[in-house]
């Protein structure tokens, strides 16, 4: 647990180091090469002093990659999925989950009576559910419920959109369901872009659903979201359940419209 605990501060001080070092970086690297350009434009070829802006520019340059690496490195992780039921892992980091939040939120775990067989990265999963169970949190200043509950469900080709593509079968679904704040629709819509944050300065980064987003489809699963302001937010996460006897009975048994997102 502490050591789970000391991985997830270590990708939050990263997601930070990303997000505040990064994003800054990059809006003082396009004034550099904006103004570079036009400097180099406005020399003529044999200027004594061009080969010095053209320096600045190739240095400028070889920033920009850096930079473009540190961003691409708070969304993509190596992944070592296993085969794991999804009840054990909900269950493993239930007391971490707890240490989160404060005492005046009453917290909750509902977890399905059969197994839910993924082919998952375990550490991978407890990052979106720190991540997730943190957004819970900070939008319930005032206390409230926070309920974790377990499930499958066969997603048909109604639940997939043109856009978002994948496989209909029987997925495990975790969800996190939250009586807090909630969001208005142009929130929802930019909350899984890197450094999309409303909470303060120093507080958020902007990185946390990002690289939850990031992790799920890295594990061919689809996260749904359902916010209403004042009311609260369920966050559903769906992982494809590996295929046994037990899973790949009929399609009609239970059938699931696509949600809201
Ligand atoms: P951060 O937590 O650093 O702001 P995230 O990517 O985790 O970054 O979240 C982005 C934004 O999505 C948050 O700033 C908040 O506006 C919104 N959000 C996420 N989860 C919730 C939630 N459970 N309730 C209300 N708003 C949320």
């Amino acid at each position: 647990l502490a050591e789970e605990l000391r991985h997830a501060q270590k990708m939050e001080a990263v997601g930070t180091l990303a997000g505040g070092v990064a994003h800054d970086f990059n809006n003082i690297l396009t004034a550099i090469v904006g103004f570079g350009t036009l400097l180099q434009r406005s020399l003529k070829n044999d200027n004594p002093f061009r080969i010095y802006v053209d320096q600045i520019l190739i240095a400028s340059d070889r920033a920009t990659t850096l930079v473009k690496r540190l961003l691409a490195f708070g969304r993509k992780q190596v992944i070592n999925p296993k085969p794991a039921n999804l009840n054990d892992i909900v269950k493993s980091i239930e007391k971490l989950l707890a240490r989160l939040i404060s005492e005046d939120i009453d917290f909750r775990l509902v977890l399905v009576d059969e197994p839910l067989i993924c082919q998952v990265d375990t550490g991978q999963i407890d990052q979106i559910l720190i991540n997730l169970v943190t957004n819970a949190r900070d939008a319930m200043p005032g206390g409230g419920s926070l309920t974790i509950t377990t499930g499958s469900e066969y997603l048909d080709e109604d639940f997939f959109s043109p856009i978002e593509k994948g496989k209909p079968g029987r997925y495990g679904v975790i969800s996190i369901a939250d009586s807090g704040m909630g969001m208005d629709e142009q929130t929802k819509e930019r909350i899984f872009d890197p450094f999309f944050t409303t909470k303060e300065v120093g507080k958020g980064t902007g990185l946390g659903l990002s690289m939850a987003y990031g992790i799920i489809k890295q594990h061919e699963g689809f996260v749904a979201v359902e916010s209403f302001p004042d009311e609260g937010t369920t966050f559903r996460v769906y992982l494809p359940l590996v295929q046994t006897a037990a899973t790949a009975d009929s399609p009609e048994r239970l059938h699931v419209q696509r949600g809201n997102r």
